[in-house]
């Protein structure tokens, strides 16, 4: 078999600083476990446009698209908030998204039992919580056309369309059932299939595809009452699929349920490429935090944990992703904290390095 490839765009701000963190893990996997991937570096963001005048070369974007997986930063900052906005940093990203077409947004939100206490929810709605939003994320109203804002007789009118083609909703749902089949066979979709067709329509779409899964226990949600249902009793799902829009409101509302956005990684998959794998990308939530960067205080976990997203989604090594994310559990065990997890009293914070240097001890331990 090839050595799989990795593509690292450690981006902006306190990108460059957690992925430091998360090729030291890389690094361990290589040592340890005898794992080797053919790392590439390249630019983006801010650092590309510094470098070429752009957020993202033809030379990069191509990379992306031959390898099996991207793991970016975060990109962005102050110093380039004056820009072009076809220059911005954020364009990097957008554009990476938007080639590869990356149509499945997946968001975990875990709450590690050391980090029950930071959630805004009583400890015993959140604690052991891990469930998986799978967002739309190419289509639907941010992209449906007629978009803009016209003017109808003596005022303005804002305008944006909902729009799903059937084969837009059948390959994420595909996509959330077989993500289902591996985790606890329960999904549900939700959708406003009461008061918008493109919610019957995905609704209908996703029961079709359900056939193909019968040991998939599916159920179906109106999205306002999905977020009622998150707040109450978050543990009740596994799985959750639903629309671009919705998606981006649920699952941030779901990360937020877990406490520290340093906490929070994602995955970006599109369709299988000729190997099997599916195109994809790697990411933390977070942004590139410019109040903190350079200062070593930035939080490396949510980077390492994407990368374990990647070592389960696209290189099929589910048990060295669990190994990992059981060292990250391990240390908030033991009390280590960065500076954005600090709750208790009398805790010394310790620096982004600290934090890998602990994730590399539990990994040692696990072995
Ligand atoms: P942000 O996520 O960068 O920061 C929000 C807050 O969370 C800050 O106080 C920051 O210090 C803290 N924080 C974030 N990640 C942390 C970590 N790993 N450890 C410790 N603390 C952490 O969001 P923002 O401030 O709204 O945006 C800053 C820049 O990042 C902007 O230029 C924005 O456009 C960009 N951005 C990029 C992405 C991305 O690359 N995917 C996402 C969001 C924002």
């Amino acid at each position: 078999m090839t050595t799989p490839s990795l593509l690292i765009l450690a981006g902006d701000g306190i990108g460059p600083e957690v992925m430091a963190e998360v090729r030291r893990v890389i690094g361990w996997f290589g040592d340890k476990r005898g794992l080797t991937f053919d790392v590439t570096e390249d630019l983006v963001g801010g650092a590309a446009y510094d470098a070429h005048g752009t957020p993202l070369t033809d030379e990069t974007m191509a990379k992306a698209q031959s390898v099996d997986a991207v793991l970016l930063g975060a990109v962005g900052g102050p110093k380039y908030d004056a820009l072009d906005f076809s220059v911005k940093p954020e364009r990097g990203l957008l554009r990476l998204r938007k080639e590869m077409d990356l149509f499945a947004n997946l968001r975990p939100a875990q709450c590690f039992d050391a980090l029950a206490d930071f959630s805004s929810l009583k400890k015993d709605v959140v604690a052991g919580l891990d469930i998986m939003i799978v967002r739309e994320l190419t289509s639907g109203i941010y992209f449906g056309e007629p978009r803009g804002i016209i003017t109808e007789g003596n005022e303005r009118v804002g305008i944006n369309t909902q729009r799903y083609t059937e084969s837009e909703i059948e390959r994420v749902a595909r996509n959330a059932f077989e993500l289902a089949m591996k985790r606890g066979k329960k999904l549900c979709s939700m959708e406003k299939a009461n008061v918008m067709e493109s919610g019957v329509l995905w609704r209908e779409v996703v029961t079709r595809v359900g056939a193909d899964y019968p040991e998939v226990e599916l159920s179906h949600m109106y999205a306002d009452a999905g977020a009622m249902q998150l707040c109450r009793w978050p543990k009740q799902f596994d799985v959750i699929v639903t629309d671009n829009l919705f998606g981006d409101l649920l699952s941030d509302a779901a990360a937020m349920l877990t406490g520290s956005l340093g906490m929070l990684p994602s995955a970006s998959l599109g369709a299988p490429m000729e190997n099997g794998r599916p195109k994809a990308m790697y990411e933390p939530v977070h942004g590139s935090a410019p109040d903190i960067a350079g200062q070593g205080k930035a939080n490396p976990i949510a980077c390492v944990l994407s990368f374990a997203m990647a070592l389960r989604y696209s290189f099929d090594l589910g048990d060295e992703a669990d190994r990992l994310e059981s060292a990250v559990s391990a240390v908030l065990e033991k009390g280590v904290r960065t500076a954005d997890l600090l709750g208790e009293e009398g805790v010394t914070p310790v620096s982004t390095t600290g934090m890998g240097d602990a994730i590399l001890a539990a990994l040692d331990e696990s072995l």
